[in-house]
């Protein structure tokens, strides 16, 4: 197929099995609104259409494939020409499903916006390159956004999917995620928390306590001596929570 462009991250998934299987992953229900990121030329689209949900987003950045979604006869879909990496999500003013055959140069950036709009994102299934796929579900290295991920849903992994199951095959592996919403999420100012994380993630080598003061890792019951790929998701809610009262504390005192 000619004009896919490199600089959208345009692998056009053409697995009708690997398609099924998202499309599958997302428990779709009578009734659900779905929100698709970078639909392409809709081989996605049309395998989620298979199922009786109510309404289909789809959000793309390319012009060209905008107008192709288009042309996709169905009155439950709604194509919106935006970037999904600050795409407001509860702008739709419903709860939504997300999936996407995401773009691998901005994958990221998308995952971090999702969980910014995780009030209305209940569940989601993305294709990522493999390595991201894994770090985010807390196999091999581990970075910030494991961790402002994983305070939100419950990730979990789905399957690889090599190369040759797109067109044109990208130089690396891909992997499939879920992720579930957790039931009772944290009410954090995401800002500061994602500048906490990200403040603690960074010279990643060193020990916490180059980073933090000792008394606040002790309060929060942590080892001052351990590096951050050896804390849970739930060691760094802590630590946050903790930080951000001595903070205070020292402001007022
Ligand atoms: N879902 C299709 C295409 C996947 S390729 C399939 O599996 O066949 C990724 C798609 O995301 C491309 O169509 C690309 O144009 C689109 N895209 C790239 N950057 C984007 C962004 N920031 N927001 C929304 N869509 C984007």
């Amino acid at each position: 197929m000619g004009g896919l462009k490199k600089s959208y991250g345009q692998h056009l998934l053409v697995s009708p099995g690997v398609l099924k299987k998202i499309a599958q992953s997302l428990n779709l229900e009578e009734g659900d609104t779905v929100v698709e990121i970078g639909g392409g030329t809709g081989n996605l689209t049309r395998a989620l259409l298979e199922y009786p949900i109510n309404r289909l987003y789809v959000l793309e950045l390319d012009p060209e494939m905008v107008k192709r979604l288009m042309s996709i006869e169905d009155n439950r879909l709604e194509v919106i020409e935006a970037d999904a990496s600050s795409f407001d999500f509860c702008s739709l003013g419903e709860e939504v499903k997300i999936t996407g055959n995401l773009p691998y140069n901005v994958g990221s950036l998308i995952v971090e916006n999702v969980v910014k709009h995780y009030r209305c994102i209940s569940l989601g299934v993305f294709m990522l390159q493999k390595e991201v796929a894994l770090k985010l579900c807390g196999k091999g290295e581990i970075g910030w956004l494991t961790v402002f991920l994983n305070t939100y849903y419950e990730v979990e992994y789905l399957m690889s999917v090599p190369p040759r199951f797109f067109i044109p095959p990208p130089k690396v592996d891909s992997g499939v995620i879920k992720l579930i919403r957790k039931e009772n999420p944290p009410e954090l100012n995401l800002e500061n928390y994602k500048k906490f994380l990200t403040s603690i993630f960074s010279m990643r080598r060193k020990m916490l306590k180059k980073k933090l003061p000792e008394d606040t890792l002790t309060e929060a019951g942590i080892d001052p001596s351990l590096r951050v790929e050896q804390l849970t998701t739930e060691d760094f809610l802590r630590l946050y929570n903790v930080f951000n009262t001595s903070q205070k504390r020292r402001k007022i005192g």
